[in-house]
């Protein structure tokens, strides 16, 4: 059936520069809804700060930005350019939840309290509420037996499904996540595997920076090479992957191998 939404995220030809630095030269991304965007690259190649962009915790100089069909308001020009709806920002950012490499959890609240902290505060959601909801991800990534956990009492998967369950409390529009299996060990890194392809069964709609090929051709529907800041090529996973046809994607997937 045709799609009639707008896609969740629309970028179009988007440039940031920090000062003489041009580290996205003009990107287009889209990510509609119920899809999963893989970006790849070397390191170096703009991968988080075109997820950052997304979400607008990084400001950028030139391009547009839409949220489900709503342009991002822009005030001033070039280096001078900001959003200029602080309301339109938040509700932004809190609709398109970031998962980091490094988990990020407070380390002085309990994982219970990690998860519930953005929909109490930022949300102002009723706690009762946000607490059943808390519990009911916590179980959904298989850590309900840890809500009373001090973070640093988990493994870095525990700790990184955490991340993931606190993502998920806020009921986004999407999920952002950024290397979320880079920091763990090879075997723990299966059970944060396990839990972004089940989100991608349930028809989330994420972009998934990742080095891991095999969780990008498995969950992707779109993937996105880049390379110094400009999309080298694009496409589903089994062209990007099996018929790659640019001689920087044959390299990077030759020794990423
Ligand atoms: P990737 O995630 O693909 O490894 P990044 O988006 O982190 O790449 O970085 C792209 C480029 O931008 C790199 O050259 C990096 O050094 C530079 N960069 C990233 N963040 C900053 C920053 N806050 N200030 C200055 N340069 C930055
Ligand atoms: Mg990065």
């Amino acid at each position: 059936m045709l799609d009639t939404n707008p896609p969740v995220i629309e970028i179009r030809d988007l440039h940031k520069s920090y000062g003489e630095l041009e580290v996205l030269k003009g990107v287009d991304l889209v990510a509609p809804r119920g899809h999963v965007v893989a970006l790849i690259g070397s390191s170096g190649s703009g991968k988080s700060t075109l997820l950052r962009c997304a979400n607008l915790l990084e400001e950028s100089q030139r391009g547009e930005i839409f949220f489900e069909g709503e342009p991002i308001q822009w005030r001033g020009e070039g280096a001078g350019r900001h959003p200029a709806d602080r309301a339109q920002v938040t509700r932004i950012r809190t609709n398109l939840s970031m998962v980091f490499q490094q988990f990020n959890l407070w380390a002085h609240m309990t994982i219970l309290e990690n998860v519930m902290e953005a929909p109490v505060t930022v949300l102002k959601r009723d706690r009762a509420e946000v607490e059943e909801r808390a519990r009911h991800y916590l179980d959904k990534v298989g850590i309900g037996d840890k809500a009373d956990a001090w973070p640093a009492q988990l493994s870095g998967g525990q700790q990184q499904r955490a991340a993931i369950a606190r993502a998920l409390c806020m009921e986004p529009r999407a999920l952002l996540f950024d290397e979320p299996t880079s920091a763990l060990d090879p075997e723990l890194e299966q059970e944060v595997v396990k839990v972004i392809k089940d989100l991608a069964t349930e028809g989330r709609t994420m972009i998934i920076v990742t080095h891991d090929m095999r969780l990008a051709a498995d969950v992707a529907d779109h993937v996105i090479f880049l390379h110094l800041g400009k999309i080298e090529e694009e496409g589903p996973p089994e062209a990007v992957f099996g018929n790659p046809q640019t001689e920087r994607l044959r390299q990077f997937l030759s020794a990423t191998a």
